[in-house]
């Protein structure tokens, strides 16, 4: 019987992380109570704003209260304002072209600032999925009942938490959070961000850290971007350091095995971190899924159920929601997941950005 790639990198994964413990490398010390906090503004979130569609008045709700929890914690967030469009596809008129819709979306950074003139960014999208055909709506897909725990209410507690283990530290690279708008009609919000930058700061941005849905899928994976990644391998560092991270913590996570040829092994796709890895600047995104069911594209989350018919929670107005998917999934997934995550994203941007948290 073959290995398969996922095996392979898990092992080696696991070999790096016994080189890095026989090093004598130290993980920071977790607290009792690391991801307590993720999780609970992740159902914080998913309760308060659902519907929080780029362009929303729910939208910027969310954006302003990510900038309160950041302005407790001792940040100074700036909220960015951005003109977007999206196109709305109606069956019913096929003859007839589509207008865009106008709308203003929001990014909110905060950071601490280092002392290099380096950067590295770490990101999760708000908003929640919006109708963009009326198969959509037909499907429930999307729209103003959304609630989006897992998309991505999840991806957005755990940089909550992170921001609070390091809002006291002196980094060398400076750590910069970003929670992106509209990413659903497009990453525009991550597009927003590489589109203001100037070559020196693309140069200077040396990672960018990205987490998008990690409740309903079977496994937490990491990948680099297949730009930056087939360019030079040393794009695949901080995927790398993290598999080794997760092996040293006793996790179970893995990186795209490369099952279908439309997604190279090592590599994932579609958030924000591809819109940086377009850019040129290498990439770790975070996600939990399961790459060796369905297509084999990373889009099939789980097993198809009485729970998920099509074996995915993403953009469903009735199983992305609390009251579903903690029923559904395991006991203590949200939790658990939230734990794990912020446990090996702390290591990662503690050795990144040079900063004892
Ligand atoms: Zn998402």
């Amino acid at each position: 019987m073959l290995h398969t790639p996922s095996l392979l990198v898990r092992s080696r994964a696991a070999r790096a992380a016994l080189a890095f413990a026989a090093a004598g490398l130290a993980l920071p010390a977790f607290a009792a109570e690391t991801g307590v906090l993720a999780a609970t503004e992740m159902r914080h979130i998913e309760k308060t704003f659902p519907g929080r569609m780029a362009g929303t008045p729910q939208e910027d709700q969310t954006a302003k209260y990510i900038a309160d929890r950041w302005l407790a914690m001792g940040y100074r967030p700036q909220l960015v304002r951005f003109f977007t469009s999206y196109t709305f596809t109606s069956a019913k008129h096929p003859d007839r072209d589509p207008d865009p819709t106008m709308l203003v979306s929001t990014n909110v950074i905060a950071e601490r600032r280092g002392t290099s003139g380096k950067q590295i960014i770490v990101g999760a999208h708000f908003d929640s999925r919006t109708p963009t055909s009326d198969s959509d709506l037909k499907k429930r897909i999307g729209g103003p009942a959304l609630q989006g725990l897992d998309d991505n209410a999840s991806g957005v507690g755990v940089i909550l938490e992170l921001a609070e283990i390091f809002r006291k530290v002196a980094p060398k690279h400076t750590i910069k959070f970003i929670a992106f708008g509209a990413e659903e009609i497009g990453l525009h919000g991550a597009f927003e961000v590489v589109n203001r930058m100037t070559p020196k700061e693309r140069a200077n941005t040396l990672w960018m850290v990205n987490i998008d849905s990690i409740v309903t899928g079977d496994r937490l994976y990491f990948h680099a971007g297949p730009k930056t990644y087939a360019k030079d391998a040393k794009a695949g560092h901080a995927r790398d350091r993290a598999l080794a991270i997760a092996a040293q913590l006793g996790v179970n996570a893995s990186t795209n095995p490369g099952l279908s040829p439309d997604f190279p092994r090592g590599t994932g796709c579609c958030s924000d971190q591809a819109a940086f890895d377009g850019a040129g600047i290498p990439v770790v995104n975070l996600e939990a899924t399961n790459w060796e069911i369905g297509d084999k594209d990373g889009y099939q989350q789980t097993a198809v159920s009485e729970a998920f018919p099509n074996g995915i929670s993403w953009h469903l107005v009735d199983i992305d929601k609390r009251a579903h998917l903690e029923a559904a999934l395991p006991a203590g997934r949200v939790d658990e997941r939230a734990r794990d995550a912020v446990r090996i994203l702390t290591a990662l941007v503690a050795e990144l950005a040079g900063a004892k948290p």
